[in-house]
């Protein structure tokens, strides 16, 4: 089962990708936990990356391809979930994995993400904490994000799903999309 979670800061991606996985018994690929474990080395690249990381601004397309490409060598044969990534057009065109069977979209309107950032923040995130920081992301994520619903619209393996339900029922939901998908 290789599967793509798009959807906005709040949305839920990191709880739902680690319900899923838990599910199909594969891994997570989190893009955004693998550039925060970047941010935490040493050196002048680590520094950098902190820097984008803490202001909310999407790092380098080459550098999440690079980070997510490395994580799928490692990702054995089974399948994987992938997180936070793709998160712009050209990113989605260098994604160095076989086809993936469905890109699950969480729709979650923003007035929902901001309370659910807002509800998380002082639990260690600095980027949770400012709400100028929040709104660029969001921002981004209407602007950067969201034309790959059309691409993968068009590819057919779109899957949208309420993002605004309990995380149970979410996760639920996301279960019964794939099943119809795949019939
Ligand atoms: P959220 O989706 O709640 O913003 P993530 O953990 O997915 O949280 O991402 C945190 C930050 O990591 C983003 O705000 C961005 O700076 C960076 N990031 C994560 N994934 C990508 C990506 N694919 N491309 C560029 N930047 C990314």
């Amino acid at each position: 089962m290789r599967l793509v979670l798009l959807g906005p800061p709040g949305s839920g991606k990191g709880t739902q990708a680690a319900a899923l996985a838990r599910h199909f018994n594969v891994p997570v690929i989190s893009s955004g936990e693998l550039l925060r474990g970047r941010a935490a080395g040493g050196g002048e690249e680590s520094r950098h990356v902190a820097e984008l990381l803490v202001r909310g601004e999407l790092v380098p397309d080459e550098l999440a391809v690079t980070v997510v490409n490395e994580a799928l060598k490692g990702a054995g044969t089974d399948g994987y979930i992938i997180e936070g990534f793709p998160r712009t057009v050209a990113q989605a065109e260098h994604l160095d994995a076989p086809p993936i069977d469905a890109v699950v979209h969480l729709a979650v309107p923003d007035e929902v993400a901001r309370d659910r950032i807002a509800g998380r923040s002082g639990h260690g995130r600095s980027d949770d904490a400012r709400r100028d920081i929040v709104e660029r992301r969001l921002r981004d994520y209407h602007s950067e994000t969201e034309p790959l619903l059309d691409l993968y619209g068009r590819r057919g393996v779109l899957r949208s799903v309420d993002g605004g339900q309990t995380l149970e029922a979410v996760t639920a939901e996301i279960l019964r999309a794939l099943d119809a998908h795949r019939r």
